[in-house]
């Protein structure tokens, strides 16, 4: 059975003038241990499919059809107080930066005992008080350090702290939005050393939303591709990077810097993301896609599987 299974999930934003599709039928698994990243260009939807899997929607947003399971439980339509129950406990969020998720007036170690005492996951505040000490180490933060509040921390630390948060109360699925943007890259690459050690030692699930592929590289075994709302391509790492199908992975690829060094800055992807409250007919990609031919501007491209990960919506490819 999947850790977390997501099935033809669809969020909706409220807006004056009608809703906007953020997530449109969207479906993955992840399983004990896996790490999936999750690109596409800003807008895509990344942010929206993270938050739903925490009950983490802003107030407009909705799921408005499909489902999401942890094990064989549908939280899809949980009340706040079943998300409380379940946020922390089994999956949690690393935020970007560590900032938004610390309080700027308390002290780092006392955020860290508040979910366990909270949870229940350890009774006495001594004993959360040891179990947030021993975090913070297990992160590279002495114990010298937990009293301190987080603007004594730099951005590296904030950020290390934030996932020592994360895991307060044993969760087996981490979602990171951008973990590794806004800090210096010497410190970056320690935050994914550090995520990648922890997957490793404490066999947690991550689910990495970056625009950075390179992080995807080194931090996720597959990749879930997003554009204008919707999964257009998902395969293991190698699939998406030495034999990447749909044209818009394909110019994303060529539009970063590459992770091994090997090629160099792309000249990026030509037009501008769709609108969601008005998106393209038929194929989404079809205005700024350079292989477009006669079915994309009507027909909606069904998914197809090329290989056992690999799965591409796109018109070029066999269909199922
Ligand atoms: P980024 O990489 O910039 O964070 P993203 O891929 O994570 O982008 P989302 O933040 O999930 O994308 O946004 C998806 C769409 O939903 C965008 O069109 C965005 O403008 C819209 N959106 C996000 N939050 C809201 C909101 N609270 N109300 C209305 N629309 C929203
Ligand atoms: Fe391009 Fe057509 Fe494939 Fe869309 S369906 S990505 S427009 S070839």
């Amino acid at each position: 059975m999947s850790l977390l299974a997501v099935t033809d999930l669809s969020i909706d934003y409220a807006q004056l003038g009608g809703a906007t599709r953020a997530v449109t039928s969207a479906s993955f698994s992840m399983g004990t241990g896996s790490s999936i990243g999750l690109v596409g260009e800003s807008g895509s939807g990344k942010t929206t499919l993270a938050l739903s899997l925490l009950g983490l929607l802003p107030a407009n947003g909705r799921v408005a059809s499909g489902e999401i399971h942890y094990a064989d439980e549908s939280v899809s339509q949980y009340s706040e107080t079943q998300w409380r129950r379940l946020r922390w406990t089994k999956a949690a969020l690393v935020f970007q930066g560590g900032m938004n998720a610390l309080n700027p007036v308390r002290r780092i170690v006392d955020q860290i005992v508040e979910p366990m005492l909270v949870h229940g996951t350890e009774t006495t505040k001594q004993a959360a008080t040891q179990r947030a000490i021993e975090l913070l180490a297990r992160v590279g933060i002495p114990a010298s350090r937990a009293r301190d509040f987080p603007h004594e921390y730099s951005g590296g630390m904030r950020q290390r702290a934030g996932i020592a948060m994360a895991l307060a109360c044993k969760p087996q699925l981490l979602i990171a939005d951008e973990p590794a943007t806004a800090i210096d890259v010497v410190v970056q690459a320690q935050i994914i050393r550090l995520l990648a050690e922890l997957r490793e030692s404490l066999g947690l699930a991550l689910l990495i939303i970056t625009h950075d592929l390179g992080v995807v590289a080194q931090l996720c075994d597959d990749v879930i591709v997003m554009y204008a709302s919707e999964i257009v391509e998902s395969a293991s790492v190698r699939g998406i990077f030495h034999n990447p199908k749909h044209p818009y992975t394909k110019q994303l690829l060529e539009s970063v810097p590459r992770f091994s060094g090997m090629r160099g800055v792309g000249a990026g992807i030509s037009g501008q993301p769709p609108s969601l409250t008005n998106p393209p007919t038929g194929c989404r990609f079809h205005p700024r896609c350079p292989s477009v031919f006669s079915p994309c501007a009507t027909e909606h491209p069904p998914a197809s599987r090329l290989a056992d990960k690999h799965v591409v919506a796109c018109h070029l490819y066999g269909h199922d």
